[in-house]
Protein backbone atom coordinates (compact mmCIF):
# COMPACT_ATOMS: atom_id res chain seq x y z
CA UNK A 1 0.00 0.00 0.00
CA UNK A 2 1.26 3.19 -1.17
CA UNK A 3 2.34 5.26 2.61
CA UNK A 4 0.51 8.51 1.06
CA UNK A 5 -1.97 7.67 -1.06
CA UNK A 6 -3.48 10.38 -3.20
CA UNK A 7 -7.40 11.66 -2.31
CA UNK A 8 -9.14 9.29 -4.45
CA UNK A 9 -11.93 11.67 -5.57
CA UNK A 10 -12.18 15.21 -5.92
CA UNK A 11 -14.70 17.13 -3.52
CA UNK A 12 -16.42 18.70 -6.82
CA UNK A 13 -16.70 14.66 -7.86
CA UNK A 14 -18.50 13.74 -5.33
CA UNK A 15 -22.39 14.13 -3.87
CA UNK A 16 -25.46 12.28 -2.71
CA UNK A 17 -28.59 12.70 -4.75
CA UNK A 18 -30.49 10.14 -2.67
CA UNK A 19 -29.39 12.07 0.67
CA UNK A 20 -31.32 15.35 -0.89
CA UNK A 21 -34.64 13.61 0.06
CA UNK A 22 -36.63 13.69 3.13
CA UNK A 23 -35.18 11.95 6.01
CA UNK A 24 -37.62 9.11 6.12
CA UNK A 25 -36.46 8.04 2.79
CA UNK A 26 -33.02 6.52 4.87
CA UNK A 27 -31.44 6.17 7.56
CA UNK A 28 -28.22 8.44 7.71
CA UNK A 29 -25.24 6.07 9.34
CA UNK A 30 -21.80 5.16 8.77
CA UNK A 31 -20.61 1.49 7.70
CA UNK A 32 -19.70 -0.88 10.47
CA UNK A 33 -15.67 -1.33 9.18
CA UNK A 34 -14.01 -4.36 8.36
CA UNK A 35 -11.83 -5.51 10.67
CA UNK A 36 -7.79 -6.06 9.32
CA UNK A 37 -9.81 -6.03 5.64
CA UNK A 38 -7.49 -7.54 2.82
CA UNK A 39 -8.15 -6.41 -0.59
CA UNK A 40 -9.04 -9.69 -2.38
CA UNK A 41 -9.47 -8.37 -6.28
CA UNK A 42 -10.56 -5.16 -7.09
CA UNK A 43 -11.98 -4.28 -11.14
CA UNK A 44 -10.19 -2.35 -13.09
CA UNK A 45 -12.65 -1.69 -15.59
CA UNK A 46 -15.51 -0.69 -12.71
CA UNK A 47 -13.06 1.66 -11.42
CA UNK A 48 -12.32 3.33 -14.21
CA UNK A 49 -15.58 4.28 -14.58
CA UNK A 50 -14.81 6.86 -11.47
CA UNK A 51 -11.61 7.60 -13.08
CA UNK A 52 -9.67 5.43 -10.90
CA UNK A 53 -6.25 4.43 -11.98
CA UNK A 54 -4.17 1.00 -11.27
CA UNK A 55 -2.17 2.92 -8.69
CA UNK A 56 -5.73 4.12 -7.13
CA UNK A 57 -6.84 0.81 -6.97
CA UNK A 58 -3.55 -0.12 -4.93
CA UNK A 59 -3.57 3.12 -2.33
CA UNK A 60 -4.24 2.24 0.93
CA UNK A 61 -7.47 4.86 0.14
CA UNK A 62 -9.24 2.85 -1.88
CA UNK A 63 -8.92 -0.13 0.66
CA UNK A 64 -10.22 2.14 3.63
CA UNK A 65 -13.09 3.48 1.26
CA UNK A 66 -14.12 -0.14 0.25
CA UNK A 67 -13.76 -1.75 3.57
CA UNK A 68 -15.93 1.07 4.96
CA UNK A 69 -13.28 2.66 7.18
CA UNK A 70 -13.46 6.16 4.94
CA UNK A 71 -16.04 8.36 3.99
CA UNK A 72 -16.49 10.38 0.43
CA UNK A 73 -15.62 14.00 1.17
CA UNK A 74 -18.73 15.92 2.13
CA UNK A 75 -21.04 12.73 2.38
CA UNK A 76 -22.49 10.98 4.97
CA UNK A 77 -23.67 7.70 4.51
CA UNK A 78 -26.95 5.99 4.19
CA UNK A 79 -29.20 2.88 4.12
CA UNK A 80 -32.46 3.68 2.18
CA UNK A 81 -35.80 1.81 2.80
CA UNK A 82 -37.73 -0.20 0.75
CA UNK A 83 -40.28 -2.95 1.09
CA UNK A 84 -41.17 -5.72 -1.23
CA UNK A 85 -42.99 -9.02 -1.97
CA UNK A 86 -40.65 -12.14 -1.32
CA UNK A 87 -41.67 -15.41 -3.30
CA UNK A 88 -45.04 -14.01 -3.71
CA UNK A 89 -46.12 -12.57 -0.41
CA UNK A 90 -46.34 -9.50 0.57
CA UNK A 91 -43.44 -8.81 3.44
CA UNK A 92 -43.23 -5.18 4.39
CA UNK A 93 -40.17 -3.63 4.63
CA UNK A 94 -37.04 -5.23 4.19
CA UNK A 95 -33.75 -2.82 3.63
CA UNK A 96 -31.72 -1.97 2.97
CA UNK A 97 -30.52 -4.33 5.50
CA UNK A 98 -26.54 -4.93 5.02
CA UNK A 99 -25.66 -2.13 2.28
CA UNK A 100 -24.33 1.67 3.05
CA UNK A 101 -24.61 3.83 0.13
CA UNK A 102 -21.42 6.03 0.33
CA UNK A 103 -22.45 8.55 -2.27
CA UNK A 104 -22.53 9.59 -6.16
CA UNK A 105 -19.09 10.33 -8.15
CA UNK A 106 -19.15 11.86 -11.44
CA UNK A 107 -16.61 10.27 -13.40
CA UNK A 108 -15.59 9.31 -16.79
CA UNK A 109 -18.03 6.82 -17.17
CA UNK A 110 -21.22 8.97 -15.94
CA UNK A 111 -22.23 9.65 -12.57
CA UNK A 112 -22.51 6.49 -10.01
CA UNK A 113 -23.65 5.71 -6.68
CA UNK A 114 -20.77 3.96 -4.50
CA UNK A 115 -22.72 1.19 -2.02
CA UNK A 116 -20.75 -1.38 -0.02
CA UNK A 117 -22.82 -5.11 1.03
CA UNK A 118 -22.15 -6.45 3.85
CA UNK A 119 -21.00 -3.71 5.74
CA UNK A 120 -22.76 -4.09 9.32
CA UNK A 121 -26.84 -3.52 10.43
CA UNK A 122 -29.12 -0.69 9.88
CA UNK A 123 -31.99 0.71 11.71
CA UNK A 124 -33.33 -1.96 8.34
CA UNK A 125 -31.63 -5.05 9.19
CA UNK A 126 -34.42 -7.27 11.42
CA UNK A 127 -33.06 -10.22 12.67
CA UNK A 128 -30.34 -9.85 10.67
CA UNK A 129 -26.48 -9.53 11.26
CA UNK A 130 -25.91 -7.13 8.49
CA UNK A 131 -22.76 -9.13 7.65
CA UNK A 132 -22.20 -11.31 4.50
CA UNK A 133 -20.04 -14.27 3.94
CA UNK A 134 -17.11 -14.50 1.58
CA UNK A 135 -18.37 -16.77 -0.37
CA UNK A 136 -22.20 -15.21 -0.85
CA UNK A 137 -19.52 -11.55 -1.82
CA UNK A 138 -17.10 -13.67 -4.12
CA UNK A 139 -20.34 -14.90 -6.02
CA UNK A 140 -21.84 -11.22 -6.37
CA UNK A 141 -18.76 -9.69 -7.40
CA UNK A 142 -17.65 -12.75 -10.09
CA UNK A 143 -21.38 -12.74 -11.15
CA UNK A 144 -21.63 -8.68 -11.67
CA UNK A 145 -18.54 -9.52 -13.92
CA UNK A 146 -19.90 -12.19 -15.95
CA UNK A 147 -22.88 -10.35 -16.73
CA UNK A 148 -21.53 -7.00 -17.82
CA UNK A 149 -19.09 -9.26 -19.55
CA UNK A 150 -22.00 -10.75 -21.82
CA UNK A 151 -23.19 -7.07 -22.46
CA UNK A 152 -26.14 -7.88 -19.57
CA UNK A 153 -27.14 -4.65 -17.83
CA UNK A 154 -26.19 -4.61 -14.24
CA UNK A 155 -24.95 -3.27 -11.46
CA UNK A 156 -21.30 -3.68 -11.01
CA UNK A 157 -18.73 -4.74 -8.69
CA UNK A 158 -15.44 -2.62 -8.53
CA UNK A 159 -13.63 -4.38 -5.00
CA UNK A 160 -13.43 -7.35 -2.90
CA UNK A 161 -12.64 -7.19 0.66
CA UNK A 162 -12.49 -10.44 3.46
CA UNK A 163 -11.87 -10.24 6.51
CA UNK A 164 -11.45 -12.75 9.73
CA UNK A 165 -14.47 -11.65 11.35
CA UNK A 166 -16.25 -14.41 11.96
CA UNK A 167 -19.94 -14.38 11.02
CA UNK A 168 -22.49 -17.32 11.56
CA UNK A 169 -24.17 -19.22 9.00
CA UNK A 170 -24.98 -22.88 8.85
CA UNK A 171 -20.89 -22.89 9.81
CA UNK A 172 -18.68 -20.27 11.15
CA UNK A 173 -17.70 -18.30 8.25
CA UNK A 174 -15.70 -14.36 8.18
CA UNK A 175 -17.07 -11.29 6.71
CA UNK A 176 -16.55 -9.61 3.45
CA UNK A 177 -17.56 -6.62 1.56
CA UNK A 178 -18.20 -6.08 -2.00
CA UNK A 179 -18.32 -2.60 -3.35
CA UNK A 180 -20.85 -2.02 -6.08
CA UNK A 181 -21.76 0.66 -8.53
CA UNK A 182 -25.49 1.37 -10.19
CA UNK A 183 -26.23 4.71 -11.51
CA UNK A 184 -28.75 4.13 -9.44
CA UNK A 185 -29.79 1.32 -6.36
CA UNK A 186 -33.50 1.98 -6.64
CA UNK A 187 -35.89 -1.20 -6.80
CA UNK A 188 -39.27 -1.83 -7.36
CA UNK A 189 -39.40 -2.03 -3.82
CA UNK A 190 -38.75 1.51 -3.38
CA UNK A 191 -42.11 2.58 -4.41
CA UNK A 192 -43.99 -0.79 -2.90
CA UNK A 193 -42.57 1.18 -0.13
CA UNK A 194 -44.63 4.43 0.03
CA UNK A 195 -47.62 2.55 -2.12
CA UNK A 196 -49.80 4.40 0.40
CA UNK A 197 -48.22 7.39 0.84
CA UNK A 198 -49.17 9.59 -1.87
CA UNK A 199 -47.05 12.62 -1.09
CA UNK A 200 -43.51 10.38 -0.62
CA UNK A 201 -44.43 8.29 -3.69
CA UNK A 202 -44.73 11.86 -5.87
CA UNK A 203 -41.24 12.71 -4.37
CA UNK A 204 -39.58 9.44 -4.99
CA UNK A 205 -41.10 9.54 -8.62
CA UNK A 206 -39.69 13.28 -9.11
CA UNK A 207 -36.42 11.88 -8.12
CA UNK A 208 -36.22 9.11 -10.38
CA UNK A 209 -38.07 10.98 -13.33
CA UNK A 210 -35.82 13.98 -12.98
CA UNK A 211 -32.54 11.94 -12.70
CA UNK A 212 -32.83 8.83 -15.06
CA UNK A 213 -36.18 8.96 -17.18
CA UNK A 214 -36.45 12.78 -18.08
CA UNK A 215 -38.08 12.11 -21.11
CA UNK A 216 -40.96 10.71 -19.43
CA UNK A 217 -41.81 13.40 -17.84
CA UNK A 218 -45.39 14.82 -18.91
CA UNK A 219 -46.69 18.30 -17.70
CA UNK A 220 -44.94 21.91 -16.89
CA UNK A 221 -42.47 22.81 -14.18
CA UNK A 222 -45.59 24.60 -12.21
CA UNK A 223 -47.93 21.59 -12.80
CA UNK A 224 -46.39 18.16 -13.33
CA UNK A 225 -48.60 15.57 -14.42
CA UNK A 226 -47.65 12.87 -12.27
CA UNK A 227 -50.19 10.09 -13.34
CA UNK A 228 -49.07 10.73 -16.53
CA UNK A 229 -45.25 10.71 -15.63
CA UNK A 230 -45.64 7.55 -13.65
CA UNK A 231 -47.49 5.68 -16.49
CA UNK A 232 -44.77 6.59 -18.87
CA UNK A 233 -42.05 5.96 -15.94
CA UNK A 234 -43.96 2.17 -15.99
CA UNK A 235 -43.75 1.80 -19.52
CA UNK A 236 -40.19 2.37 -19.56
CA UNK A 237 -39.57 0.16 -16.87
CA UNK A 238 -41.50 -2.44 -18.03
CA UNK A 239 -39.66 -2.67 -21.97
CA UNK A 240 -35.96 -2.26 -20.08
CA UNK A 241 -37.34 -5.23 -18.33
CA UNK A 242 -38.30 -7.37 -20.84
CA UNK A 243 -35.05 -7.01 -22.61
CA UNK A 244 -33.42 -8.17 -19.08
CA UNK A 245 -35.74 -10.92 -19.51
CA UNK A 246 -34.69 -12.02 -23.04
CA UNK A 247 -31.16 -11.55 -21.85
CA UNK A 248 -30.99 -13.39 -19.02
CA UNK A 249 -33.16 -15.99 -20.82
CA UNK A 250 -30.31 -16.09 -24.06
CA UNK A 251 -27.83 -16.79 -21.68
CA UNK A 252 -29.53 -19.63 -19.52
CA UNK A 253 -29.24 -17.06 -16.41
CA UNK A 254 -31.58 -17.59 -13.39
CA UNK A 255 -31.95 -15.13 -10.39
CA UNK A 256 -33.18 -17.46 -8.02
CA UNK A 257 -34.42 -14.64 -5.78
CA UNK A 258 -36.79 -12.32 -7.96
CA UNK A 259 -38.50 -10.86 -5.43
CA UNK A 260 -39.54 -7.15 -5.90
CA UNK A 261 -36.80 -5.73 -4.02
CA UNK A 262 -34.12 -7.03 -6.32
CA UNK A 263 -35.72 -5.54 -9.48
CA UNK A 264 -34.18 -2.48 -10.31
CA UNK A 265 -36.01 0.34 -11.67
CA UNK A 266 -33.29 0.64 -13.88
CA UNK A 267 -33.54 -2.84 -15.29
CA UNK A 268 -30.51 -3.83 -14.01
CA UNK A 269 -29.16 -7.43 -13.01
CA UNK A 270 -29.09 -6.86 -8.71
CA UNK A 271 -28.82 -8.74 -5.95
CA UNK A 272 -26.90 -12.01 -6.80
CA UNK A 273 -27.65 -14.35 -4.59
CA UNK A 274 -28.38 -18.01 -5.08
CA UNK A 275 -28.26 -17.15 -8.93
CA UNK A 276 -27.00 -19.95 -11.77
CA UNK A 277 -26.10 -20.49 -15.25
CA UNK A 278 -27.30 -23.49 -16.02
CA UNK A 279 -25.13 -26.24 -17.45
CA UNK A 280 -27.29 -29.08 -18.67
CA UNK A 281 -30.48 -27.45 -20.25
CA UNK A 282 -33.44 -27.80 -18.06
CA UNK A 283 -36.54 -25.92 -18.59
CA UNK A 284 -37.48 -25.85 -15.59
CA UNK A 285 -34.20 -25.82 -13.92
CA UNK A 286 -34.45 -23.78 -9.84
CA UNK A 287 -31.21 -22.41 -9.00
CA UNK A 288 -31.96 -22.08 -5.54
CA UNK A 289 -32.24 -24.68 -3.40
CA UNK A 290 -34.56 -22.92 -1.37
CA UNK A 291 -37.45 -22.24 -3.64
CA UNK A 292 -38.59 -25.84 -3.05
CA UNK A 293 -41.70 -25.05 -5.22
CA UNK A 294 -39.71 -23.63 -7.75
CA UNK A 295 -41.35 -20.30 -8.52
CA UNK A 296 -38.36 -18.98 -9.80
CA UNK A 297 -37.39 -21.15 -12.22
CA UNK A 298 -35.51 -20.40 -15.54
CA UNK A 299 -38.96 -20.43 -17.41
CA UNK A 300 -40.47 -18.36 -15.37
CA UNK A 301 -38.46 -15.93 -15.37
CA UNK A 302 -40.22 -13.84 -17.65
CA UNK A 303 -43.61 -14.15 -16.44
CA UNK A 304 -42.69 -13.59 -12.84
CA UNK A 305 -40.99 -10.38 -13.73
CA UNK A 306 -44.67 -9.69 -15.46
CA UNK A 307 -45.95 -10.51 -12.27
CA UNK A 308 -43.44 -7.87 -10.40
CA UNK A 309 -43.87 -5.09 -12.33
CA UNK A 310 -47.94 -5.33 -11.47
CA UNK A 311 -46.96 -4.97 -8.65
CA UNK A 312 -45.18 -1.68 -9.15
CA UNK A 313 -48.02 -0.35 -11.31
CA UNK A 314 -50.00 -0.95 -7.75
CA UNK A 315 -47.54 1.05 -5.80
CA UNK A 316 -48.25 4.23 -8.16
CA UNK A 317 -52.03 4.05 -7.73
CA UNK A 318 -51.85 5.90 -4.98
CA UNK A 319 -50.73 9.05 -7.56
CA UNK A 320 -54.01 8.67 -9.34
CA UNK A 321 -52.71 7.10 -12.26
CA UNK A 322 -56.23 5.45 -14.24
CA UNK A 323 -55.23 1.47 -13.88
CA UNK A 324 -56.48 1.47 -17.31
CA UNK A 325 -53.68 3.43 -18.03
CA UNK A 326 -51.33 1.39 -16.11
CA UNK A 327 -52.24 -1.62 -17.83
CA UNK A 328 -51.73 -0.26 -20.87
CA UNK A 329 -48.23 0.37 -19.94
CA UNK A 330 -47.65 -3.13 -18.42
CA UNK A 331 -49.22 -4.67 -21.70
CA UNK A 332 -46.08 -3.40 -23.45
CA UNK A 333 -43.77 -5.72 -21.61
CA UNK A 334 -44.97 -9.00 -23.92
CA UNK A 335 -44.22 -7.70 -27.26
CA UNK A 336 -41.27 -6.27 -26.02
CA UNK A 337 -40.15 -9.34 -24.46
CA UNK A 338 -40.62 -11.45 -27.79
CA UNK A 339 -38.66 -8.67 -29.66
CA UNK A 340 -35.58 -8.79 -27.89
CA UNK A 341 -36.23 -12.76 -27.92
CA UNK A 342 -36.43 -13.59 -30.88
CA UNK A 343 -34.13 -10.93 -32.48
CA UNK A 344 -31.34 -12.16 -29.75
CA UNK A 345 -32.32 -15.83 -30.53
CA UNK A 346 -31.70 -15.27 -34.45
CA UNK A 347 -28.22 -13.83 -33.57
CA UNK A 348 -27.48 -16.91 -31.26
CA UNK A 349 -28.33 -18.84 -33.94
CA UNK A 350 -26.69 -16.81 -36.90
CA UNK A 351 -29.66 -15.66 -38.39
CA UNK A 352 -30.11 -11.69 -39.54
CA UNK A 353 -33.11 -11.38 -38.93
CA UNK A 354 -36.16 -13.58 -37.29
CA UNK A 355 -39.08 -14.64 -39.38
CA UNK A 356 -42.16 -16.23 -37.99
CA UNK A 357 -41.80 -19.34 -39.35
CA UNK A 358 -38.52 -19.58 -37.12
CA UNK A 359 -40.67 -20.00 -34.00
CA UNK A 360 -41.06 -24.09 -34.65
CA UNK A 361 -37.12 -24.31 -35.22
CA UNK A 362 -36.66 -22.26 -32.28
CA UNK A 363 -39.05 -24.11 -29.87
CA UNK A 364 -37.86 -27.47 -31.10
CA UNK A 365 -34.20 -26.41 -30.04
CA UNK A 366 -35.03 -26.11 -26.52
CA UNK A 367 -37.11 -29.27 -26.41
CA UNK A 368 -33.93 -30.91 -27.42
CA UNK A 369 -32.29 -29.40 -25.43
CA UNK A 370 -33.86 -30.29 -22.74
CA UNK A 371 -35.21 -33.74 -23.50
CA UNK A 372 -31.29 -34.52 -23.44
CA UNK A 373 -29.71 -32.26 -20.59
CA UNK A 374 -27.25 -30.83 -23.15
CA UNK A 375 -24.91 -28.06 -22.25
CA UNK A 376 -26.40 -24.82 -22.30
CA UNK A 377 -23.77 -22.74 -23.08
CA UNK A 378 -21.48 -24.95 -25.61
CA UNK A 379 -24.70 -26.35 -27.73
CA UNK A 380 -25.01 -22.66 -28.83
CA UNK A 381 -21.15 -22.10 -29.10
CA UNK A 382 -19.94 -25.02 -30.76
CA UNK A 383 -23.39 -25.17 -33.36
CA UNK A 384 -21.17 -21.82 -35.01
CA UNK A 385 -18.84 -24.81 -36.14
CA UNK A 386 -21.58 -27.49 -37.29
CA UNK A 387 -21.30 -27.40 -40.88
CA UNK A 388 -17.75 -27.82 -40.68
CA UNK A 389 -17.08 -30.50 -37.72
CA UNK A 390 -20.80 -31.54 -36.61
CA UNK A 391 -19.07 -34.28 -34.54
CA UNK A 392 -18.41 -31.79 -31.74
CA UNK A 393 -21.70 -30.63 -32.13
CA UNK A 394 -23.77 -33.46 -31.87
CA UNK A 395 -21.41 -35.04 -29.14
CA UNK A 396 -23.40 -32.74 -26.89
CA UNK A 397 -26.34 -34.81 -26.92
CA UNK A 398 -27.17 -38.59 -25.82
CA UNK A 399 -29.25 -38.80 -28.76
CA UNK A 400 -27.18 -37.68 -31.87
CA UNK A 401 -30.17 -38.72 -33.96
CA UNK A 402 -32.70 -36.44 -32.60
CA UNK A 403 -29.75 -33.56 -32.59
CA UNK A 404 -28.98 -34.27 -36.59
CA UNK A 405 -32.31 -34.31 -37.08
CA UNK A 406 -32.50 -30.55 -36.26
CA UNK A 407 -29.64 -29.65 -37.31
CA UNK A 408 -30.25 -30.32 -41.00
CA UNK A 409 -33.19 -28.40 -40.78
CA UNK A 410 -31.61 -25.60 -38.97
CA UNK A 411 -29.11 -25.82 -42.43
CA UNK A 412 -32.10 -25.49 -44.58
CA UNK A 413 -32.98 -22.10 -42.97
CA UNK A 414 -29.30 -20.92 -43.22
CA UNK A 415 -28.60 -21.43 -46.33
CA UNK A 416 -31.95 -19.47 -47.39
CA UNK A 417 -30.09 -16.58 -46.22
CA UNK A 418 -27.11 -15.17 -48.69
CA UNK A 419 -24.31 -15.19 -46.09
CA UNK A 420 -20.80 -16.09 -46.33
CA UNK A 421 -20.02 -19.18 -43.72
CA UNK A 422 -17.09 -17.27 -42.46
CA UNK A 423 -18.80 -14.26 -41.42
CA UNK A 424 -21.66 -16.34 -39.86
CA UNK A 425 -19.57 -18.08 -37.78
CA UNK A 426 -17.84 -15.41 -36.77
CA UNK A 427 -20.90 -13.45 -35.72
CA UNK A 428 -22.18 -16.47 -34.08
CA UNK A 429 -19.31 -16.65 -31.94
CA UNK A 430 -19.24 -12.67 -31.02
CA UNK A 431 -22.79 -13.63 -29.01
CA UNK A 432 -22.10 -16.97 -28.03
CA UNK A 433 -20.08 -17.27 -25.13
CA UNK A 434 -17.64 -19.84 -24.07
CA UNK A 435 -16.68 -18.91 -20.78
CA UNK A 436 -19.88 -18.54 -18.02
CA UNK A 437 -19.75 -18.54 -14.56
CA UNK A 438 -20.63 -22.31 -14.04
CA UNK A 439 -21.21 -23.06 -10.65
CA UNK A 440 -18.34 -25.20 -10.00
CA UNK A 441 -16.16 -22.59 -11.07
CA UNK A 442 -17.37 -19.87 -9.04
CA UNK A 443 -17.34 -22.52 -6.15
CA UNK A 444 -13.42 -23.35 -6.81
CA UNK A 445 -12.52 -19.68 -6.36
CA UNK A 446 -14.67 -19.40 -3.06
CA UNK A 447 -12.71 -22.77 -1.69
CA UNK A 448 -9.27 -21.05 -2.94
CA UNK A 449 -10.21 -17.79 -1.14
CA UNK A 450 -11.44 -19.21 1.94
CA UNK A 451 -7.89 -20.32 2.09
CA UNK A 452 -6.38 -16.94 1.45
CA UNK A 453 -5.66 -17.31 -2.38
CA UNK A 454 -7.56 -15.23 -4.59
CA UNK A 455 -5.76 -16.24 -7.87
CA UNK A 456 -8.49 -17.90 -9.05
CA UNK A 457 -11.11 -14.74 -8.63
CA UNK A 458 -8.31 -13.00 -11.16
CA UNK A 459 -8.76 -15.76 -13.47
CA UNK A 460 -12.75 -15.87 -13.60
CA UNK A 461 -12.30 -12.27 -13.93
CA UNK A 462 -9.81 -11.79 -17.20
CA UNK A 463 -11.61 -14.90 -18.88
CA UNK A 464 -15.35 -13.29 -17.98
CA UNK A 465 -14.47 -9.90 -19.14
CA UNK A 466 -13.93 -11.36 -22.68
CA UNK A 467 -16.13 -14.70 -22.36
CA UNK A 468 -16.38 -15.21 -26.30
CA UNK A 469 -13.04 -14.96 -27.15
CA UNK A 470 -10.89 -18.43 -26.81
CA UNK A 471 -8.38 -17.65 -24.10
CA UNK A 472 -4.57 -19.42 -23.46
CA UNK A 473 -5.27 -22.04 -20.34
CA UNK A 474 -9.02 -21.40 -21.04
CA UNK A 475 -9.98 -25.07 -22.08
CA UNK A 476 -10.72 -26.06 -18.78
CA UNK A 477 -12.98 -23.12 -17.76
CA UNK A 478 -15.59 -23.96 -20.84
CA UNK A 479 -16.46 -27.20 -19.83
CA UNK A 480 -19.22 -28.19 -17.78
CA UNK A 481 -18.64 -30.17 -14.84
CA UNK A 482 -17.45 -33.70 -14.53
CA UNK A 483 -20.38 -35.93 -14.51
CA UNK A 484 -19.16 -37.88 -11.50
CA UNK A 485 -18.83 -34.20 -9.66
CA UNK A 486 -21.34 -33.61 -7.05
CA UNK A 487 -23.65 -30.80 -7.88
CA UNK A 488 -22.96 -27.46 -6.17
CA UNK A 489 -25.76 -26.83 -3.54
CA UNK A 490 -27.01 -22.80 -3.55
CA UNK A 491 -29.41 -21.36 -0.79
CA UNK A 492 -30.54 -18.24 0.29
CA UNK A 493 -27.81 -18.26 3.01
CA UNK A 494 -25.34 -15.00 2.85
P1 LIG B 1 -32.24 -10.71 -0.11
O1 LIG B 1 -33.25 -11.80 -0.06
O2 LIG B 1 -30.82 -11.15 -0.03
O3 LIG B 1 -32.46 -9.80 -1.27
O4 LIG B 1 -32.45 -9.85 1.20
C1 LIG B 1 -33.67 -9.27 1.56
C2 LIG B 1 -33.42 -8.17 2.54
O5 LIG B 1 -32.83 -8.71 3.71
C3 LIG B 1 -32.47 -7.11 2.01
O6 LIG B 1 -32.99 -5.86 2.27
C4 LIG B 1 -31.21 -7.31 2.79
O7 LIG B 1 -30.61 -6.08 3.08
C5 LIG B 1 -31.68 -7.99 4.04
N1 LIG B 1 -30.64 -8.90 4.52
C6 LIG B 1 -30.21 -10.04 3.96
N2 LIG B 1 -29.23 -10.60 4.70
C7 LIG B 1 -29.05 -9.80 5.76
C8 LIG B 1 -28.17 -9.82 6.90
N3 LIG B 1 -27.29 -10.79 7.09
N4 LIG B 1 -28.27 -8.81 7.77
C9 LIG B 1 -29.15 -7.81 7.60
N5 LIG B 1 -29.99 -7.73 6.57
C10 LIG B 1 -29.95 -8.71 5.65
MG1 LIG C 1 -31.87 -8.20 -2.07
Amino acid sequence: MSPHPAPLFAASQVACSFARLPAAFYAALPPRPLDQPRLLHANPQAAALLGLSAADLDSADFLELCAGHARLPGVTPLATVYSGHQFGVWAGQLGDGRAHLLGDVRGPGGTFEIQLKGSGRTPYSRMGDGWAVLRSSVREYLASQAMAGLGIPTTQAMALVGSQDPVMRETLETAAVVTRLAPSFVRFGHFQHWARSPDMQAILLDYVVAHWFPDCFQGTAAQPDRPATACRLLAEVCRRTARLMAQWQLAGFCHGVMNTDNMSILGLTLDYGPYGFMDAFQANHVCNHTDTLGRYAWNAQPAVAQWNLTRLAESLLCLGCAPADLEAALAGFESEFLRAYHQGLAHKFGFTDWRPEDAALGDDWWALLHAQRADFTLAFRYLSQADRDPARWLGLFADPAAARAWLTRYQARLAQAARPAPQRRAAMDRVNPLYVLRNHLAQRAIQAAQQGDATEIARLMALLQDPCTPQPGGDPYAQPPAADAAAVVVSCSS
